[in-house]
């Protein structure tokens, strides 16, 4: 089945009875040639592009509940090539490259919408390091604007610009930023992964994976054992508990990330707007509601809900960056269960096991990376060699110190991420 605006319009006007199924629902086969432990945006990416860039179509994706019910369908949809750090920027813009072309890919509609992502600096030295960031954006080939306080009062003429505590000095603008639809980006690499074959396994936990010698032969699951010499473990924030089952123990901590949506509202935030004095960042989503985030619950933990008092100070953020705001009503806040590595960058690399391969450390911002993620990752399992522009991801990096992506400087800290 293929969508096109001609389908649409005839489906339309003859009762949409034509549709058909996204993708199958097949029982487990006994062997296949890999298998991907995760349904998310990741392992979904991972098995369409090792379908579709390597022609390993005997694979199966196995999702402990439904695909996209994880982090890939709770985030706030932000997709961005802005960061700073050599070995990021390269794989950041190429993600962005693969976005720009997902829609027609995929034959589905992503909303992939490039309204622009502007942060805000408030201070001298924030201005510079923008400043900086912006040149090493712009030197990967990517674009950046730095804005004056009258251009962002321009674009944005609804901001505190004269907060005391928190004037607005100008900012950082990279057009090409914006959002995506974000269940609609999991959906679209599962209907593309199925048509090339890949068997989608939902209901289907992973207890253990079996190794034996050094070597991977299969995992354990709620619907029965299943072998493959190759498996990928891309299950965000329980990467620890599913490595633990091949007995590794990940430099990765989870912790609850919140996001919250108010009522809709008419059209008026049309950019990706983050608060560089906070953890705050808000966009308007196509059926009008502020779409609004913030820090992380700073403690570790599996539940897939929030506390308040990071409601408050998310609340408190955003009503001194935009105090307008205040008028909208919250109607939903929920969370996500996130990643945490000590430098906030992610892991795409091999394992000690033979044929075992890890994806995880997305921390909050692996929205973005979901195709260059899943590409990187099927050329890794594909070739057993690391993809260029995800090179940098190696796990030892936590061993040995060098190498390691701290691009907001915060050290092991996962609070201050
Ligand atoms: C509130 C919030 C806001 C965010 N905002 C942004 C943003 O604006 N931009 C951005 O770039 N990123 C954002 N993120 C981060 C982004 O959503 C995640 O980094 C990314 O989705 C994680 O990868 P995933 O999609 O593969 O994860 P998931 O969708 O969580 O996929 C992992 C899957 O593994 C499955 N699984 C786990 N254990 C097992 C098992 N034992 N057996 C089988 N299956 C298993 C889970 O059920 C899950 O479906 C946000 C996240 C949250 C929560």
């Amino acid at each position: 089945m293929r969508f096109s605006g001609l389908r649409v319009l005839r489906e339309g006007l003859t009762g949409n009875k034509g549709w058909t199924p996204h993708w199958r629902d097949p029982e487990p086969k006994a062997e296949y040639d890999a298998i991907i432990i995760g349904g998310g945006g990741h392992g979904l990416s991972t098995a369409y592009y090792l379908a579709k860039n390597h022609g390993m179509t005997n694979i199966a994706v196995l999702e402990k509940g439904y695909l996209g019910g994880g982090n890939v369908g709770r985030n706030t949809t932000i997709v961005r090539a802005n960061y700073g750090l050599e070995g990021n920027s390269q794989f950041y813009s190429h993600s962005l490259k693969l976005w720009e072309g997902l829609e027609q890919d995929l034959n589905y509609n992503a909303m992939m919408s490039q309204r622009g992502v502007l942060m805000l600096c408030h201070s001298d030295g924030q201005r510079d390091a923008f400043a900086r960031r912006g040149n090493m954006m712009a030197a990967q080939g990517d674009d950046a604007e730095l804005l004056n306080v009258d251009q962002v009062r321009h674009l944005l003429p609804y901001l505190d610009f004269d907060n005391t505590r928190f004037p607005i000095y100008g900012g950082l603008l990279h057009r090409r930023g914006g959002t995506a639809r974000h269940d609609a980006v999991a959906w679209g690499y599962a209907r593309g992964a199925d048509q090339r074959g890949v068997d989608l396994i939902q209901q289907c936990e992973v207890t253990g994976i079996d190794i034996e010698q050094g070597v991977v032969m299969g995992v354990q699951t709620t619907r029965g054992p299943i072998r493959a010499r190759k498996v990928g473990m891309v299950v965000a924030g329980r990467s620890s508990q599913v490595a633990a089952m091949a007995g590794m123990r990940l430099p990765v901590e989870s912790h609850v990330l919140q996001a919250f949506v108010t009522e809709g509202i008419k059209p008026v935030i049309d950019h990706v707007i983050s608060f560089g004095m906070g953890h705050f960042y808000i966009s308007q989503s196509d059926k009008g509601g502020l779409v609004f985030g913030g820090d992380l619950d700073f403690y570790a933990s599996y539940a897939a809900r929030g506390n308040i008092p990071m409601m408050e100070h998310v609340m408190e953020a955003g009503m001194t960056l935009m105090p307008m705001i205040g008028k909208a009503k919250v109607l939903r806040s929920w969370g996500g269960i996130m990643d945490m590595t000590p430098d906030g960058s992610p892991i795409i690399d091999k394992t000690q096991t033979e044929g075992l391969f890890l994806n995880c450390g997305w921390c909050y911002g692996g929205f973005k990376a979901v195709p260059a993620s899943g590409d990187a990752f099927a050329h890794l399992i594909a070739t057993g060699e690391p993809h260029e522009a995800a090179a940098a991801y190696r796990l030892d990096r936590f061993r040995s110190g060098y190498g390691l992506m701290d691009e907001e400087a915060t050290g092991s800290q996962h609070n201050l991420h």
